[in-house]
């Protein structure tokens, strides 16, 4: 294959697409700005819990390295505290889910793409892109791919207001990598914790640098009492506000934390974006074009646990249309069809986590609470996060909703 592809970022979309890529003969270049030690040694950046059919998208290129060492998320549960009564839950169900889901620490496998990307021959450069590397790239290659995620150089891609309800960040994000946690039993799960008005709370198992650990991630809602990471200056103290937290308001989950360490200091983040929906083609000062992937067109707030997944799902899409693309070039109507094929599906993925970020309508509430009688109508929600179109219509419209709850509760009773 002649065509020359530049891909500017390391990360889930990246990588998968440079890996793919070069499977598929391409000349692939990859320009990101840390290298694979920079990556190991540095902060934490995610949870990444990726579900079945993204893990499909690597295992289809042969990169699920880590199955035999990860631990496998089995399930979802929820539990919703009750409102008058402390220490008590008003929602607690779990269910499986059909295939394992998997957490791998993105400090382990974007070093190790990294490396196996350079070792096959492929052209991995290490600088921080801004315009002038872009029109560089452009000229010597057939495409240009931005999967830079969250980077400053992403804002380039004009912002897509009809796509972005929101206009700031609505949670305060914070990440503590721990050993030490009792698991769940008798399946290992996602433990969703929803505290109203307050923010959220979910917990699984993962693989880190040293091996097995739990990743909690906490939501809280800015300006509220879970947004206090600020004055957590250590990562001990890091550690004793999470714990605080869940003291505070999860007591089932704080009970299983009672031996609880980092995994090291580098284990914990906080911070916070706007969830945000950009156009994905950059025209530079030149007229030449830079195409978006993943979080840099589309970056939800990580309530769901939806960006990893995107990532590789907006990789798989953009690859079948590269290779079917052939020697063609890739101009701004391909783009526009290759973002439009992704937005079919991400666009309900967007919905959905939209959806879970402002207080939850009468019908939601009624759905959560169902699914506690209906194991089925647990197992349905459970099961949606590896297809979130499967939401739909029900999710959005309360007719379909009390009609999938109408159709599972018989059953239960
Ligand atoms: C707290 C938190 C929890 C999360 N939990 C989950 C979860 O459980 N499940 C899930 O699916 N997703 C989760 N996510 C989201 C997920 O991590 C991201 O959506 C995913 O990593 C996006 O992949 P990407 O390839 O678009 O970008 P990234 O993985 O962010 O990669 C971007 C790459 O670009 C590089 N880069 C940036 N700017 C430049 C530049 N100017 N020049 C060169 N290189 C640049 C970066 O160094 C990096 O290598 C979470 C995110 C957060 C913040």
């Amino acid at each position: 294959m002649s065509q020359r592809i530049a891909i500017v970022g390391a990360g889930q979309s990246g990588l998968q697409m440079a890996l793919g890529l070069q499977a598929k003969g391409y000349q692939v270049t990859l320009l990101t700005n840390r290298t694979p030690d920079q990556v190991r040694a540095g902060k934490v950046m995610s949870s990444q819990c990726m579900f079945d059919r993204s893990l499909q998208a690597e295992r289809e290129l042969g990169l699920n390295w880590w199955d035999d060492s990860c631990p496998p998320v089995e399930g979802i549960g929820l539990a919703i505290p009750h409102p008058e009564q402390l220490g008590a839950r008003l929602i607690d169900w779990a269910a499986r889910l059909e295939r394992p889901a998997q957490a791998v620490d993105q400090r382990l496998k974007m070093p190790a793409w990294m490396e196996a990307f350079a070792e096959r021959g492929g052209d991995l450069r290490i600088a921080d892109a801004g315009i002038d590397e872009l029109e560089a790239l452009t000229l010597e290659h057939d495409l240009v791919l931005l999967a830079a995620g969250k980077g400053e150089i992403v804002s380039r891609f004009e912002r897509d207001a009809a796509r972005s309800p929101f206009t700031a960040p609505q949670r305060a994000l914070a990440l503590t990598y721990v050993n030490g946690m009792t698991p769940r039993t008798p399946y290992s799960r996602v433990c969703f914790n929803l505290i109203p008005g307050i923010g959220e709370y979910f917990v699984f198992p993962a693989l880190t640098l040293s091996g097995p650990c739990e990743i909690m991630v906490f939501e809280g809602i800015p300006g509220g009492p879970m947004d206090q990471w600020a004055e957590a200056r250590t990562p001990e103290q890091h550690l004793a506000e999470s714990l605080r937290i869940l003291r505070t308001w999860l007591p089932w989950e704080a009970q299983r934390c009672d031996n609880v360490t980092l995994t090291d200091e580098q284990g914990i983040l906080a911070g916070r974006f706007t969830p945000t929906v950009r156009h994905p083609v950059m025209t530079l000062p030149s007229g030449r074009l830079v195409f978006g992937m993943a979080d840099a067109v589309v970056v939800n707030d990580p309530i769901t646990g939806q960006g990893s997944n995107n990532a590789a799902k907006c990789c798989k899409v953009y690859l079948e249309a590269i290779v079917a693309r052939g020697d063609r070039a890739f101009d701004a109507a391909w783009m526009a069809q290759t973002f439009a094929s992704y937005w079919q599906y991400a666009g309900d993925v967007v919905n959905w986590t939209n959806s879970l970020l402002t207080p939850p309508p009468p019908h939601i509430l009624a759905l959560l609470g169902a699914a506690g009688q209906a194991p089925a109508l647990a197992a349905r929600i459970a099961n949606g996060f590896d297809n979130p179109p499967d939401f739909f219509p029900w999710w959005a419209d309360p007719a379909a909703c009390q009609q999938l709850i109408d159709r599972h509760l018989p059953q239960a009773a």
